[in-house]
């Protein structure tokens, strides 16, 4: 929901800007990202719409619901949400999905876009968003990523960002402690239009200077639009945060981003908001990129996925524990592997490389104060990662 025309900036310091991570091009990211397909997005854009006018309260957003449920658990998630709410009278539900990271679980990207529509079927706004993430929900269903991602879908955005609202103040405040969420990315009306060449996308941050959370916004966009330039074939332009899903976030002073078109729709919030007006080959490039991006924020990380296999006999204990810890490799032998105690800030404990021929070793706890650390083993690029208890 978006009236106001927007004054966007072209983006020119790019070269002094500081990332957290290096950002490069990665073949396995990329393997993602080309598995996403035009005709996922646009039979699920269909679906969408056929749905009809989604407007809180109406037997159409409940249906659209049911089938955004559907469409998560056809992908392999289980852990849906129905965070129901009421509105002006009305009862209605966002859909949270969470996916488990496996190093920093219980630390949120949360990639977000509402559902509902006004007065028309809501291709554009937000039939697009919505699209996008599903597929990339569809993507990284099987890939493992060391921070937790949460899809949510909200409800209520377009008569005041109340699912969102809603969502901050009775999830992610009433979570004790609060949720840790490491960036909020909202997707909002990205379809572009069908009468212009789409080839830019916005990328949105925070300027509102509230809550001192404008710099890290600011970096979280750079990074986003890195990752756009990577895995996409569009421009960027960098514009400011409103009027959507974000904000309630915001003001709660998490770190936010978003996307949201260039060539902005003439049809929002009216019955001709229908697919035949935007442009899905734009919508399907954004998603590429926003795929990489959700990549890059979660931290996928292919060594994860073997670990089950390869590193399955190798066992860490006790747990806790109070002197050492020890590490039993079984038959697979510790040779040329790099052992790892990390505290919950990522700071290294204790870090030791074993390069004998041995089946086993110890790991001394004398200098390591009390706390909770995550154990990294690392044997040829196969990881295992356990959190350990320090008494
Ligand atoms: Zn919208």
């Amino acid at each position: 929901m978006k009236l106001i025309k927007k004054i966007t900036y072209t983006l020119l310091f790019l070269s002094i800007t500081h990332f957290s991570i290096a950002q490069t091009h990665n073949a396995y990211y990329q393997g993602i990202v080309d598995n996403c397909t035009l005709l996922s997005v646009t039979t699920n854009l269909n679906e969408f719409v056929n749905h009809g006018v989604k407007s809180v309260g109406s037997s159409e957003i409940d249906n659209a619901k049911n089938w955004l449920k559907a469409k998560y658990l056809s992908y392999g998630y289980t852990d849906i949400v129905e965070d129901t709410f009421t509105t002006g009278g009305s009862s209605t539900t966002n859909i949270v999905v969470t996916k488990v990271g496996l190093v920093y679980p219980n630390t949120y990207v949360i990639i977000d876009g509402h559902y509902d529509t006004i007065n028309g079927v809501g291709a554009n706004d937000n039939g697009s968003g919505t699209t996008l993430i599903l597929e990339i929900a569809k993507q990284l269903a099987n890939v493992p990523t060391e921070y937790s991602i949460k899809f949510i879908n909200f409800s209520a955005e377009e008569i005041g960002l109340k699912g969102s609202q809603h969502y901050v103040n009775n999830v992610v405040n009433a979570t004790n402690p609060k949720l840790d969420i490491r960036l909020v990315l909202n997707i909002d009306q990205i379809g572009g239009r069908s009468d212009m060449i789409n080839d830019t996308i916005v990328c949105e941050r925070d300027t509102d200077n509230q809550n001192g959370n404008d710099v890290a916004s600011n970096l979280i966009t750079d990074e986003l639009i890195v990752c756009i330039g990577l895995y996409s074939s569009l421009s960027t332009e960098k514009s400011y945060a409103y009027s959507s899903d974000y904000i309630p976030f915001e003001n709660n002073g998490e770190i936010i981003t978003g996307l949201y078109e260039k060539n902005e729709t003439l049809h929002s919030h009216s019955s001709t908001d229908v697919i035949a007006n935007m442009d899905v080959n734009y919508l399907y490039e954004i998603t590429k990129g926003a795929t990489g991006a959700v990549l890059h924020f979660a931290v996928a990380n292919q060594a994860l996925s073997v670990e089950e296999n390869i590193l399955e006999e190798v066992k860490f204990f006790p747990n806790p524990a109070q002197y050492f810890i020890n590490i039993s490799s079984g038959n697979l032998g510790l040779k040329n592997s790099n052992i790892k105690l990390i505290n919950l800030t990522g700071k290294i404990a204790y870090s030791k490389e074993v390069l004998n021929d041995v089946k086993d070793c110890r790991i001394p706890l004398v200098n390591v104060k009390s706390g909770v650390y995550l154990l990294e083993l690392i044997i040829n690029d196969n990881k295992k990662i356990e959190k350990i208890i320090v008494e």
